[in-house]
């Protein structure tokens, strides 16, 4: 069966971030049902989710409750636009994002994917300032940072190999060196000292024409999981306190709990004038995105129609990705997902500390359930050639270059915890010792 199906993939579909003359001698896999942290393929063989298929699940595939809730849904309303019209489950969505997220963001925007959601930002940033009466064409971002594949966050992004090509196409902005890329011996709030400079520089260079910094807070995840002090972020808050510009994260990848807390920013006790969530808000069921925006913003667009915030999707605040929303957030409270998942990123630190001591193993980067390996490139896939051994093992994971990044379902069992380090450790030994 996989064989035919693998055949017409590779007649009809274009995959991302894929190079398809690599992709049909990597053997293709595919998925034919998940349950809890496992994905079955179409000969019914299991793989551990080692990367809660790209940063989404949180409880694990097939959640009932998620499931019956989306049902129950699907039952009563299927769609209805947000543009003039309103609906419960979008009402919900909102308060229960802002019950968690910190205190002094007030108003949600909702947008389907991190992508979206990143774009929405970057635009409402930049009129807010317009709004109040300034002129502020600027954004100041950071290297190696990652706000998704549309043309405002690649404008931001910082990462070489996926953005470089775009360049001559892209919004006007300023960038700095990344805070989680360490001179040989340098400490870390070290670095975020030097990254602060290089910001305030830049800021004085350009007074009143920055609108925004924009930061991936505490981990660069897509850059290779490039970690910071949080004191960077405190740093951040105060340079756009000082120079009246706004601080907008994106917790695409870090919020909803991958870091051990709901957001990353409380690791720095700093709140953003604006914040991106996506990725794990349906608890990886379906695409939903959001923009959470303190009240001094969204009040910069109350007025005259043409202070309006001209910018939507389709299918903004879908029912359907709410009540999943609602759903996956009541049982991360139920359950203490948070803390769990905090538990479960120091059982995976105790767990490596052995691989970290091989000699092909340059670092381990870690914060909460978001894991790095960098590996020696002892070869031009080495990334690729551990997650390959892993597959074969029946874990799933994905290199980002020469990192292997882990980032398994912040619900994952001590067991099954225990089965994925293995399987990364005897991958790792195989490939790189
Ligand atoms: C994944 C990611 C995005 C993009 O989200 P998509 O849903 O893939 O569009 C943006 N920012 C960060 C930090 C991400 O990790």
């Amino acid at each position: 069966m996989s064989s035919s199906l693998i055949s017409r993939d590779l007649a009809s579909v274009w995959h991302p971030f894929t190079q398809h003359s690599l992709w049909p001698v990597d053997d293709p896999i595919v998925i034919d049902r998940a349950s809890g942290v496992y994905l079955y393929d179409t000969d019914g063989r299991r793989y551990l989710d080692g990367v809660s298929s790209l940063w989404v699940t949180v409880h694990g595939h097939g959640e009932p409750e998620i499931n019956e809730a989306i049902r129950a849904q699907l039952a009563r309303l299927d769609h209805s636009t947000f543009l003039g019209l309103t609906h419960e489950p979008g009402i919900r969505t909102a308060e229960e994002l802002l019950r968690v997220a910190p205190d002094g963001l007030a108003k949600v925007f909702f947008a389907g994917d991190g992508s979206s959601a990143a774009e929405a930002a970057i635009k409402i940033a930049y009129q807010a300032a317009v709004q109040r009466g300034e002129d502020r064409p600027l954004y100041l971002h950071i290297a190696e940072g990652y706000h998704g594949d549309t043309l405002g966050a690649v404008s931001l992004g910082g990462v070489e190999l996926f953005h470089a090509t775009y360049r001559p196409l892209l919004i006007n902005t300023r960038m700095v060196s990344s805070p989680g890329v360490l001179a040989e011996g340098q400490t870390r709030s070290g670095r975020a000292f030097e990254v602060l400079a290089e910001l305030r520089a830049v800021l004085e260079a350009e007074p009143g024409r920055v609108c925004a910094i924009v930061v991936e807070p505490l981990v660069q995840a897509a850059g290779g999981m490039l970690t910071h002090d949080p004191s960077f972020l405190v740093g951040v808050r105060a340079l756009c306190d000082e120079f009246g510009a706004s601080m907008l994260v994106d917790e695409v990848a870090t919020g909803i709990g991958a870091t051990g807390r709901w957001f990353a920013v409380e690791h720095a006790g700093v709140v953003p004038d604006l914040m991106v969530v996506g990725k794990r808000i349906t608890g990886g069921t379906l695409p939903l995105s959001a923009v959470l925006a303190t009240q001094e913003i969204y009040d910069c667009f109350l007025g005259e129609g043409t202070r309006t915030f001209f910018h939507g999707h389709t299918y903004t605040a879908n029912p359907l990705s709410c009540a999943a929303a609602l759903a996956n957030l009541s049982l991360m409270h139920e359950r203490g997902t948070v803390a769990r998942a905090a538990a479960v990123g120091e059982a995976l630190g105790a767990g490596l500390s052995a691989i970290e001591r091989y000699d092909g193993v340059r670092e381990i980067r870690r914060v909460g359930t978001m894991t790095g390996i960098e590996v020696n490139p002892v070869g031009e896939r080495t990334g690729f050639e551990v997650c390959r051994a892993a597959r074969e093992q029946g874990v799933i994971i994905r290199p980002l270059g020469d990192v292997v990044v882990l980032m398994p379902p912040l619900g994952i069992s001590d067991t099954e915890l225990a089965e994925l380090v293995g399987v990364v450790d005897a991958s790792i030994r195989k490939v790189v010792q």
